[in-house]
């Protein structure tokens, strides 16, 4: 047989080296945000043009390359940071493998120009596809640019497959923010399509946290501090009001590497539990500081995962760093004004907005309110669990509740439930009936009655026996249809704020609400942005305003980026099932007879009153016969 085995074209394996290093603009952004501050940088500018995948670009004023140098950074395991063995065991710098030039020089266009203290002139290097087109000396500062230019121009299937420009840009956002937090002390910029989007001059940890997150932030940082003989701790956790649903703003330095881990993400959990509500995460930005002897963070190619030695100490270390931090301040929250009484980067700055004062807001408005919809007589719902077919979204998952149940105690049958195919054929059967004896015929029999459990279940007799309905689920679903109906109808109703409200956001937050601004705007929103951060929320969706304005755009935000992070579902969607989640009745909300009653007949008139927009169950069904094994001897 013909020996079929060959070697990879070298352009061809260098693509395939660099996709462990390279996947996607912001590994750039991250690799050589690494080499700046691994070249002792004060300051470093970002540039990005079109997602980064017409231009990366990394300037920084460290100490440079000489022309040598600069042509073997562009060489396989070229580096200047380790030289032995020994050395992977303490590691000082962000970067050590010598793969991230030469991967991105193997997918793109680049330039270098650097230069360094000792030289008059600089260099200027221009490679493409792994080949050097040019090297010529350049009159240049000190310090090294480095351009990044069409990305995977020569990999057009991993050019197609970038994602979504706003996940692209989130996922840069992320790798600047993770340089910024670890070195406040380092100045730095993005430029994005020659907007100014981050302007970070050096500053202390806490102003350079509200610099990126805008300046809510300032009253919710509480220093942590701890430090024993092998281990120091350092930073700021949120207060536990401030917990946010998503796991986004949980950053972890590692000798200031930015690291996830699941391991100490718990030990903060654990100190905050009974504080915060569960399922929502606390806010912190921590810094370990560690004998890099005790750490491998050799594990993975991106380097966002290391192993401690003694794992388990480091867990208690947080743990009662975070509790000692949470106890002192006893709930109160950190003021930064009476702590710092200099304010060096003058953030204490007047609000833009003096007109508007913010007043608490009329929240008489009752849930049946909101629960205006199609309208349905109370007794009537029923009749439309008729329309529930086998074919509707998902029915398949959970038996379909039969017209049978409905149609009056008189029936002879036994309580059962059906399969959707007798229901169907049950549904037609016994239409006629439904006109002539709806449940509320059944009068004292109790079926119509319905109960609310625990202020989150609705609690009705049916007839195969006991129906519960999830309360936010069902009103989520109600929502979720008449904001779609909104959507294509372009008519939401926005109920006008009589004292907008200004709400600061980090600058991830605000280019959210920038893209989703005209979604927004047809389901009901009245939203402007400010400078500064901000926003001003001057109208908001009907149904909604028994929530906080500004709770209700953060939920939202977090809901939305959490779909877009974990679903594929597009921008109308996701707005319209974020919101619907969080101006639905929360749990806990008791309900008048009158909203009961209101909630389920909007309820049943739904498409698919079934399942939740995320396919979560609304409804459950008790049967007679489950309840009558409970009682057997
Ligand atoms: P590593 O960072 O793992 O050493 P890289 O491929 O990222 O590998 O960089 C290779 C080498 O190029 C570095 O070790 C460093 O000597 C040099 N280098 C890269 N970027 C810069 C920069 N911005 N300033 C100074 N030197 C740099
Ligand atoms: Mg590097």
């Amino acid at each position: 047989m013909q020996n079929i085995i060959q070697l990879l074209p070298d352009a061809l394996a260098n693509q395939i080296a660099a996709g462990e290093v390279i996947q996607r603009p912001a590994s750039v952004v991250k690799e050589l945000l690494d080499n700046s501050l691994d070249a002792h940088s004060t300051q470093v500018q970002v540039v990005i043009k079109d997602i980064g995948k017409t231009l990366i670009q990394v300037i920084d004023n460290g100490v440079g390359m000489s022309e040598i140098d600069a042509r073997m950074s562009l060489e396989k395991h070229a580096t200047s940071k380790i030289q032995k063995a020994d050395d992977l065991f303490n590691i000082q710098t962000m970067g050590f493998r010598g793969e991230a030039l030469p991967s991105m020089v193997a997918v793109a266009q680049v330039e270098i120009i650097t230069r360094t203290a000792e030289t008059e002139l600089g260099t200027r290097l221009v490679v493409e596809g792994s080949k050097v087109k040019l090297q010529e000396p350049v009159a240049a500062s000190v310090g090294t640019t480095i351009s990044v230019k069409n990305l995977f121009f020569n990999v057009p299937a991993r050019r197609n497959f970038l994602k979504s420009g706003a996940i692209e840009t989130r996922h840069i956002i992320e790798e600047f923010q993770y340089a910024a937090l670890s070195r406040p002390d380092i100045a730095f910029n993005l430029y994005q399509n020659e907007q100014e989007t981050y302007c970070l001059p050096a500053a202390k940890l806490a102003n350079r946290i509200i610099h990126l997150f805008g300046e809510t932030y300032r009253k919710h940082l509480i220093p942590c501090e701890a430090a024993a003989d092998v281990l120091r701790i350092s930073g700021y956790i949120g207060n536990p009001a401030y917990a946010k649903k998503t796991r986004g703003e949980q950053f972890f330095f590692v000798n200031n590497r930015f690291i996830k881990s699941a391991y100490l993400n718990h030990a903060i959990k654990h100190a905050f539990e009974d504080l915060i509500p569960k399922q929502t995460s606390p806010f912190y930005v921590l810094f370990i500081e560690i004998d890099p002897k005790r750490i491998d963070i050799n594990v993975h190619p991106t380097k966002t995962e290391i192993k401690f030695d003694d794992e388990k100490m480091v867990y208690a270390m947080l743990l009662s760093a975070v509790k000692k931090a949470l106890s002192q301040h006893g709930g109160m929250t950190f003021d930064f004004d009476t702590n710092s009484n200099v304010d060096p980067l003058g953030l204490q700055v007047p609000s833009k907005l003096p007109s508007y004062t913010t007043m608490p807001r009329d929240r008489s408005y009752t849930a049946f309110k909101q629960l205006e919809g199609p309208k349905v007589s109370t007794q009537d719902w029923e009749k439309l669990y008729a329309r529930i077919t086998p074919e509707s979204e998902l029915s398949t998952q959970q038996p379909v509740l039969p017209l049978s149940e409905f149609t009056a105690l008189a029936s002879p049958q036994s309580p059962h439930l059906m399969t959707p195919d007798t229901a169907l054929e049950e549904d037609t059967q016994q239409l006629p009936a439904v006109a002539t004896s709806p449940l509320s015929q059944t009068g004292s029999e109790g079926a119509v009655i319905k109960m609310q459990l625990h202020g989150r279940y609705i609690l009705t007799s049916i007839k195969s026996g006991l129906l519960l309905i999830d309360q936010h689920a069902a009103h989520e679903r109600i929502l979720y249809e008449k904001y779609l109906k909104q959507l294509q109808n372009h008519a939401g109703n926005s109920q006008q704020l009589l004292f907008p409200e200004q709400i600061h956001l980090s600058v991830a937050d605000l280019e959210l609400i920038e893209a989703y601004q005209p979604v927004l705007k047809t389901i009901g929103f009245a939203i402007e942005v400010f400078g500064n951060n901000s926003i001003v929320i001057a109208g908001y969706p009907v149904e909604a305003t028994q929530q906080n304005p500004q709770q209700l755009v953060e939920h939202m935000l977090e809901q939305i980026k959490w779909n877009q992070s974990n679903l594929s579902i597009p921008r109308e969607e996701n707005a319209v099932r974020s919101l619907a989640k969080h101006a639905a009745i929360q749990p806990g909300k008791k309900l008048e007879k009158m909203e009961l009653d209101s909630l389920v007949d909007q309820l049943f008139a739904c498409n698919n009153p079934n399942h939740t927009p995320s396919g979560k169950n609304i409804w459950t069904i008790i049967s007679l016969e489950e309840l009558a094994k409970r009682f057997k001897d």
